[in-house]
């Protein structure tokens, strides 16, 4: 009998298969070896069911992919969503930006979630919501705690493959295991052999919230470098700044230090974010600095 199904998870060469019956245990046929094309987790594949009972089976075809990831090892990811704290620990701005663009580069839709509305007042809140909704990408404002705004979470995550991913210490875990107790537990694990040291293989894996919505969570990080990329290229990746690139005195502005410079006009006047301009600024130094090696 031949089905279809997505590989959730992939262990010594054993690949798990999330179908309509359950969990398959699959092999992958030698065929991929030849062609050197390894299942990744998160690939839509046909099998060959060897015992139903056992559910066991053969994996025969991956269906074509619509991405793939490096880290974590993956296919077919639909969206990131990316978690930060209005407070406790402060907003790493350029952790945020450097994160945004990581997945622009990836074409990978990022969802921004604000944890831990329930530690800032309104206005706060109001002050980070109107310096990014101008950067292109979904908001969601949320209290993990006291389990507020997870609906909406919810939402945005239907029918979809979701890589989550975020700084420690902002409230992730808390959010996950609202959403998926098992897929929070088994990252908390792994969070806590990397911290002592082991040699932990990173395995990614998939958790099902229905038939059609994936989650995938992923140890929270620290630290981020930009992908390559040219000094001048920077500003492609703050969509909000193209309106007033009009007003530049200079084709090729680079809105750091030119003069008559649209952007930096359309920040003195409160249009343009100065969180997300004075980012842009310390990203594009960091390229600077790095042109110099
Ligand atoms: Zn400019």
């Amino acid at each position: 009998m031949t089905m279809t199904g997505k590989i959730v998870k992939g262990i010594a060469g054993f690949y798990y298969v999330y179908t309509t019956l359950g969990l398959v245990e699959c092999r992958a046929r030698g065929v991929f070896r030849k062609e050197e094309v390894k299942p990744l987790v998160g690939d839509n594949v046909e099998l060959t069911l060897i015992s139903e009972e056992e559910l066991t089976g053969n994996i025969t075809r991956i269906l074509p992919r619509k991405n793939a990831l490096i880290r974590p090892a993956s296919a077919n990811i639909d969206q990131a969503m990316v978690i930060f704290a209005l407070k406790h620990p402060a907003i790493n701005y350029q952790l945020l930006d450097k994160f945004l663009i990581g997945m622009d580069v990836r074409k990978i839709p990022t969802l921004i979630c604000f944890n831990k509305t329930d530690l800032v007042t309104e206005k706060e809140t109001e002050e980070i919501r109107s310096a990014y909704e101008g950067c292109g990408r979904k908001l969601l404002f949320v209290s993990g705690r006291e389990k507020e705004g997870l609906r909406r979470i919810e939402e945005a995550l239907k029918g979809k493959t979701t890589v989550v991913a975020g700084p420690s210490g902002v409230g992730k875990s808390t959010i996950v295991n609202a959403l998926c107790p098992r897929a929070a537990m088994e990252t908390g694990e792994l969070s806590k052999k990397i911290g002592r040291g082991k040699h932990t293989t990173r395995h990614a894996e998939l958790f099902a919230l229905s038939g059609d919505t994936f989650l995938m969570d992923t140890p929270g990080f620290t630290a981020l470098s930009l992908p390559p990329m040219e000094k001048e290229e920077l500003k492609d990746y703050f969509p909000e700044f193209a309106e007033y690139e009009e007003g530049c005195r200079f084709g090729g502005c680079a809105h750091y230090r030119e003069k008559d410079c649209g952007v930096r006009d359309a920040v003195e006047e409160g249009k343009l974010s100065r969180i997300r301009y004075e980012d842009y600024r310390l990203l594009y130094e960091e390229l600077c600095a790095q042109k110099r090696w």
